[in-house]
């Protein structure tokens, strides 16, 4: 049977009550083998100073036995040579120690109880005299540091599992206030859905685990908010976007249908429809792209490519454009610039480019496109032109999909997602979009491409 997983808390308050009940019994019998070592110690020299006493005594005059034991310097004492009593003390009879002789285990001291049932430490010696030896035994009482010792234990013994439930509770309380943060922050997080997602988890100070958590966790849901208001923006502009050709299609079909017509009339109605049908199809081609960029799918086969090819192509494929809106299109371009790029995505980038410098350029106009490297080696393609030129406040935002400077103007030329789609290229292959423009002054869009490896500064 396996126990119910604790909480936190409970398992923090367990863990820390058990930590320092170890140490506190650790230290608990740490405490109480030293001073009872030290007590028997001073016990001990207390029954050598006796013993030397007695030793004295022995080899003085014979009466001073006696005066020592009824003085009271050595009170426990017993003499004897052979068989025969030399001296006994009264304390000796009357503490019984005959039978703690027995105890003895051929070391010179040790303890041993009376009969009197008190404990005692004892010491037997043999002191060589004239002509014989003598066995003297001196015994010292242990009673008060018995006594002491138990009084020691008595105060570990209970101290010991108070300061451990003292450790409990105080852990407990603890556990309890750190981890409240916690609980607010499940709780909000709880509330969180995928429609609220501009709530925000509460931090209390930003500066701890629990604070920096909330501010990261808070940090990733800023990013999902906006990742999905990005996502509402684009399916909504998107229907939108699909719902104007449709539209089209139909009120042209159903004008056409409303009275018999000549066939010519029939012939314009088709043609209209088959112009929004290829705007759909574009619409839908650039939305895909767009998908599958944002699914990281498009693996980029990327391989060494002349740049100025690539751009003679884009140029050849709108120079028709162009032609019908009698524009000139001047083109300088430096065969020598490779790049390391996936060719498809990338023209797709310059044709972009180049649409819309013909789209937005008045009829008449200039347009210039250049391939060369700039001062740090890395190769740039610019397609300038002398149009109406875009103003530094929408600079940012032209290249955000579906955004258009002027809608009711350009309702006829685009969706807003050509640029997108040509900085979503560049990007992916490595490179970067920049924009050099303002109000009348024309527009250049520039695509910088870093060189790719292993080519030396030599070439520029
Ligand atoms: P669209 O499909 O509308 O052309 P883009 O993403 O290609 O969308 O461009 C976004 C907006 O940037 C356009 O609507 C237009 O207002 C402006 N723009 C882009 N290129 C030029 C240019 N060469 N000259 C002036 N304005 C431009």
């Amino acid at each position: 049977m396996r126990l119910p997983a604790a909480s936190i808390r409970v398992r923090l308050t367990l863990w820390y009550a058990a930590a320092l009940g170890v140490l506190l019994l650790v230290f608990a019998l740490g405490v109480y083998f030293f001073v009872q070592r030290s007590l028997t110690r001073q016990l001990d020299r207390l029954l050598d100073e006796q013993f030397r006493a007695v030793e004295m005594a022995l080899r003085g005059e014979p009466d001073d036995l006696e005066e020592m034991a009824q003085l009271g310097a050595v009170p426990l004492f017993e003499v004897t040579t052979g068989q025969q009593l030399v001296y006994r003390s009264a304390g000796w009879g009357r503490a019984g120690l005959a039978g703690a002789l027995a105890a003895r285990q051929s070391k010179p001291v040790w303890s041993a109880a009376g009969t009197d049932g008190r404990p005692y430490r004892l010491r037997a010696q043999d002191v060589p005299g004239e002509g014989q030896s003598y066995q003297v035994r001196v015994a010292v009482s242990a009673h008060t540091l018995r006594r002491t010792l138990r009084t020691l234990a008595a105060i570990l013994l209970v101290g010991l599992p108070l300061a451990v439930g003292v450790a409990l509770l105080g852990g407990y309380v603890l556990a309890r206030r750190v981890l409240t943060p916690i609980q607010a922050i499940t709780a909000k997080a709880r509330e969180i859905t995928a429609e609220r997602l501009a709530e925000r988890l509460p931090v209390r100070s930003a500066g701890d685990e629990l604070g920096r958590l909330a501010t990261v966790v808070n940090d990733l849901l800023a990013r999902l908010d906006d990742s999905f208001q990005r996502l509402r923006r684009f399916t909504a502009d998107a229907s939108h976007e699909l719902r104007t050709p449709l539209t089209a299609i139909r009120s042209v079909g159903e004008v056409a249908l409303q009275e018999a017509r000549e066939p010519v009339a029939y012939r314009d109605a088709l043609g209209s429809i088959l112009e929004e049908t290829a705007r759909l199809s574009q619409l839908l081609d650039d939305l895909l792209t767009l998908t599958r960029a944002d699914a990281g799918r498009a693996v980029l086969a990327k391989e060494r490519t002349q740049l100025g090819a690539l751009v003679r192509e884009a140029v050849e494929v709108v120079r028709v454009l162009a032609e019908e809106k009698e524009q000139t299109l001047q083109v300088a371009l430096d065969d020598t610039v490779e790049v390391e790029v996936e060719p498809r995505t990338l023209r797709q980038a310059v044709l972009n480019l180049l649409d819309n410098a013909i789209k937005y350029t008045p009829a008449g106009g200039a347009i210039r496109v250049t391939v060369g490297r700039d001062a740090n080696g890395a190769a740039v393609a610019e397609v300038a032109d002398n149009g109406p030129g875009i103003a530094a406040e929408h600079h940012a935002r032209v290249f955000e999909r579906f955004y258009r400077v002027d809608k009711s103007r350009s309702m006829q030329r685009g969706v807003g997602l050509g640029l997108a789609i040509a900085q979503w290229a560049v990007e992916a292959n490595g490179g970067r979009i920049e924009l050099e423009s303002g109000a009348g002054k024309g527009s250049t869009f520039r695509i910088v491409l870093p060189r790719p490896a292993g080519t030396g500064a030599d070439r520029h």
